[in-house]
């Protein structure tokens, strides 16, 4: 598959189907509290979502071995990294962490963008894990400049994590994204010597290229795990681990965020 470049009119529909999904984010962000269940959290952005005419993107995605994704959210608690089902049964409590990310389609276009916050009162230690995860999916923003690859990006957003005395989930990409979720290229948070052995090529940013990138940063060992549920993904060593994302456009000067409010 080949990348393809947007014209600014897609970019456009892109910004307002980033728009929604920030609008959702904001709805969740403002409901979240302990005593919430992730379903409520994920019936709120579904309701943002259709409100604004846009269509969930993560409900019904597929992938082998494992059932379709039941939600609109992805709701992932404390040494849960990503693709956590949201339940009735998973109450938050004062002290939790939690990673929401959540897409929707609009006019045919995809915005896609993810946040973790404290549930209430957490460690300063806890704190500084969540600030180093979004500081370093901005260092990956400012990387996407022209005349950098998609290496400069990774290798930035690598460099900072660890700066940090941090470890990054490895087998989880940012993305391009398009008139689908997942498109070329695919955008590492890091960059192994042997990139093509993962299926990752290098390549040259260019104008109207757009794409997810998300970082995921873990307090302990990068060693993941994926539950029976088919979907979720947890540290083997317990620890925790925060997920933030967002959509950008690249463009002859600065990169563009797409899912803003
Ligand atoms: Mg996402
Ligand atoms: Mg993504």
């Amino acid at each position: 598959m080949s990348i393809t470049l947007k014209t600014p009119d897609e970019i456009a529909i892109m910004r307002e189907a980033g728009r929604i999904v920030a609008r959702a984010h904001q709805a969740m962000r403002e409901a979240l509290r302990p005593g919430i269940s992730t379903a409520e959290l994920d019936k709120i952005a579904e309701t943002v979502i259709r409100d604004h005419g846009a269509t969930p993107a993560f409900l019904g995605q597929q992938k082998p071995d494992s059932p379709p994704f039941p939600a609109t959210i992805t709701a992932s608690i404390n040494d849960e990294l990503v693709h956590g089902i949201p339940s009735p049964k998973r109450i938050l409590k004062e002290g939790d962490i939690i990673g929401l990310d959540t897409g929707c389609f609009y006019k045919g276009y995809v915005g896609d963008s993810a946040y973790s916050y404290a549930v209430g009162e957490v460690s300063p230690a806890v704190q500084r894990l969540l600030n180093v995860c979004e500081r370093a999916l901005y260092v990956g923003i400012e990387a996407s400049v022209l005349p950098n690859t998609v290496r400069d990006v990774s290798v930035a957003i690598q460099r900072y994590i660890e700066s940090q005395g941090y470890s990054l989930a490895r087998e989880y990409t940012g993305h391009g994204v398009g008139r689908a979720m997942w498109e070329e290229p695919q955008v590492p948070n890091w960059w192994p010597r042997r990139a093509n052995r993962q299926g990752w090529t290098n390549v040259a940013l260019k104008a109207g290229m757009t794409y997810a990138i998300e970082p995921m940063v873990i307090a302990g060992r990068n060693k993941l795990l994926e539950l029976s549920d088919g979907w979720t993904v947890v540290t083997e060593d317990g620890s925790l681990c925060a997920h933030f994302e967002h959509t950008i456009a690249i463009t002859e000067t600065l990169p563009q965020i797409l899912t803003l409010p």
